[in-house]
């Protein structure tokens, strides 16, 4: 997949005018808008890709920072080194599910909804996070001896890792969650967003409160719900109100915990809870 980067920063995928200069008998406009197709007309400046561009935006903080830019290689290459790990996934399947559309209309498949585009490039995307995620947690905990090994939940029930992280510049948190069941199996992920939130251990409470939701819609009833911040959980375990400024967020949280059938809470040291800060730094 991530030879279409280079193709892109090469400019020598086979666009309108790349055609038109090797004088290939062909059609050279966007088949979707009818300009003319270059790859940045093609992956970032028709109405169509900007559509996709628009609608991911909604479920990945990703900031392409996209100019009128003559020299496209240069462009890449800037983007790819400045953007986290994830953004860069993102990206890259982006583009080649563009590409792959593109070239679908080319050959007369019928044109496909940007919506529908978008829900392929989600789907795919969960698809890499589950995956990419199965074994480190694991494998990184017990290759550190020093710290507390990763343990599975028993077998019925799943250990769901949260953590939070706030980004200073945006004013936003992010909340990353994992489940896994007893054989360290993902068996669901999610990332989410949060605007005006700077207190760290608000945002951890936050994070918790949205996991808890999250694990009820994804139908699991025996949970262990793990996370690093031990103030929050030492909040959560109080049985008397609690008064400080997250009193109305852990009140919440302990109300929502016992709508399952069995829900612990548990402090994971932050070496054993990477997938979700990964996650929710993303
Ligand atoms: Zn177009």
């Amino acid at each position: 997949m991530k030879i279409i980067l280079w193709r892109i920063a090469q400019n020598c995928l086979p666009t309108g005018d790349n055609l038109q200069k090797r004088s290939i008998q062909t059609r050279y406009d966007c088949l979707i808008c009818n300009r003319f197709e270059t790859v940045d007309h093609c992956f970032f400046h028709c109405h169509y890709t900007k559509e996709i561009w628009t609608e991911l935006k909604k479920y990945h903080h990703i900031s392409l920072k996209v100019k009128k830019f003559l020299h496209i290689r240069q462009w890449l290459l800037e983007w790819i080194n400045e953007a986290p790990d994830f953004q860069l996934m993102v990206f890259t399947i982006v583009v080649w599910y563009i590409w792959e559309n593109r070239n679908n209309i080319r050959i007369g498949e019928s044109f496909i909804h940007p919506q529908r585009v978008v829900g392929k490039i989600n789907a795919y995307i969960d698809f890499v996070i589950l995956n990419n995620f199965r074994s480190t947690h694991l494998t990184r905990c017990e290759a550190q001896a020093s710290t507390p090994k990763w343990s599975p939940p028993p077998e019925g029930s799943v250990l769901i890792n949260t953590d939070a992280a706030i980004f200073s510049d945006s004013c936003r948190m992010g909340i990353g969650v994992v489940i896994r069941d007893h054989l360290g199996v993902v068996r669901a992920a999610c990332r989410c967003y949060v605007d005006q939130v700077e207190d760290p251990e608000l945002a951890e409470a936050i994070a918790v409160r949205h996991a808890l939701s999250f694990t009820e819609e994804a139908g699991f009833q025996s949970i262990i719900m793990a996370s690093d911040c031990s103030t929050v959980l030492n909040k959560v375990k109080n049985v008397t109100t609690d008064r400080s400024q997250i009193g109305a967020i852990i009140y919440d949280i302990k109300s929502r915990a016992l709508k399952f059938k069995s829900c612990m809470f548990t402090h994971v040291n932050q070496s054993c809870n990477v997938a979700a800060h990964v996650l929710a730094r993303s």
